[in-house]
């Protein structure tokens, strides 16, 4: 199986790493909350980790575990943990495995709510350095003898900078220290992140991999590159006669049983329909939102785009090297003159929306939504301008979609 291709491998990966009860090609959905053991020996085997098994559905059931595998078996991973949401995949991760005290080397550019997060990581005391993660020379001046982990996104939202991804990882493989990679963005079939030598790849399964804006997911897959025996916070009872489990050990204890953002078993099987079509919704999406970008680049009622596929965009010798495609999101500054909300009602097919990932195309004014909270010097640091509208592409004829802001721009 592991010859055939990515898409091939995904709408069978159900029936062969499973085990689906007769001949039912998906794993069944089971909502059962606690598992009968007729023998409670083999319930104490089971909680004290020496037989596999499932004792409470917030810490393990088959649909999570189903959904894992897959997840898993994409990424060519060790293993995966299914959260509640691309945040409680993030804060779930964080908080099982740094402390107060240690310090980690965190993008400048990041998504909204987990830039906001940080602020409670440093107030429960854990040190955070934010920088330019577009240049590898920024991530090597930021390390410190007590940083435990470099933390970036491939592509980032919304003015999409590409990380200096394989340089960074390398560095990281050089002090011994996690790399951990939010891969929203980029999924597998975009992104290789055992070639930039991730140690976690942490993501929001609601965007991408679900595709269509019905279900919210995350997860932590482990790649088994980063050596746990040199990661000092993992405690004693996490560190079993397997050191390549410590990690996800660890997550899955302290991040999932004990902080509780579980998967249901109906998200998780949602999430597993959606992901069938994961190839097919990115190719059109990636293929759409160059034709935009192209579009929208040589529009003069447009100041700005910023895509990576675009031979400008600085850098596209990055996206160009790293991914298959450039991904769906694309931001544009609106000609001083327009104002983006009125712009944005002067759209009729593109939808209004915050979200990204939809198989409909979705915008949305960035400074007045999600980065309201942010002051108006932190919004120029990320680059994002008060006129920028963020585009997520969605799978609609891209001939529709370009009519759509012609009429619009008409309307200026
Ligand atoms: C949406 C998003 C998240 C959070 O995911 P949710 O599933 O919405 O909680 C995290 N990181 C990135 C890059 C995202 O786009």
């Amino acid at each position: 199986m592991k010859s055939k291709g990515f898409t091939s491998r995904l709408v069978h990966a159900d029936r062969l790493l499973n085990t689906p009860e007769s001949g039912a090609v998906h794993q069944a959905t089971n909502n059962s909350v606690l598992f009968e053991y007729k023998d409670a020996q083999e319930l104490v085997d089971v909680f004290q980790g020496k037989k596999a098994g499932h004792v409470y559905s917030r810490s393990s059931s088959g649909s999570n575990v189903a959904l894992q595998n897959i997840l898993t078996h994409l990424e060519g991973g060790l293993g995966a943990i299914t959260f509640a949401s691309g945040m409680a995949a993030i804060t779930a991760t964080m908080f099982s495995l740094f402390k107060a005290g240690d310090h980690l080397i965190v993008s400048h550019f990041l998504f909204g709510n987990t830039r906001s997060f940080t602020e409670t990581m440093q107030s429960l005391g854990i040190e955070l350095s934010f920088v330019d993660v577009t240049d590898v020379q920024n991530v090597k001046a930021a390390f410190k003898t007590n940083t435990k982990a470099v933390y970036l996104e491939t592509i980032a939202n919304p003015v999409t900078q590409v990380a200096d991804l394989r340089a960074i990882g390398q560095l990281c493989e050089s002090k011994k220290t996690l790399f951990l990679i939010d891969n929203t963005m980029t999924p597998a079939n975009i992104f290789d992140a055992n070639s930039v030598l991730a140690s976690l790849t942490i993501s929001s399964l609601t965007k991408y991999i679900a595709g269509h804006g019905n279900v919210l997911g995350g997860a932590v897959v482990d790649t088994g590159l980063f050596d746990w025996s040199s990661f000092e916070n993992i405690l004693p009872m996490y560190r079993g006669p397997d050191k390549a489990q410590w990690g996800l050990t660890q997550i899955r204890k302290r991040g999932l049983r004990d902080m509780g953002g579980t998967l249901s078993a109906d998200s998780a099987h949602a999430i597993s329909i959606g992901l069938e079509t994961l190839v097919l919704r990115t190719d059109k999406v990636c293929e759409n939102a160059l034709r935009l970008a192209s579009y929208l680049h040589s529009h003069n009622k447009v100041s700005a785009v910023y895509y990576p596929g675009l031979a400008g965009h600085p850098q596209h010798y990055l996206a160009r090297e790293h991914f298959n495609g450039y991904g769906g999101i694309l931001s544009l500054d609106l000609a001083d003159d327009i104002d983006p909300i009125q712009f944005l009602n002067a759209l009729n097919l593109v939808i209004c929306a915050t979200h990204l990932g939809d198989t409909r195309t979705l915008a949305l004014p960035v400074a007045s939504t999600i980065y309201f909270e942010c002051s108006a010097q932190q919004r120029q640091d990320m680059g994002v301008s008060d006129n920028m509208i963020r585009m997520s592409i969605g799978i609609e004829d891209i001939d529709d979609i370009v009519a759509d802001f012609e009429q619009a721009f008409a309307q200026f």
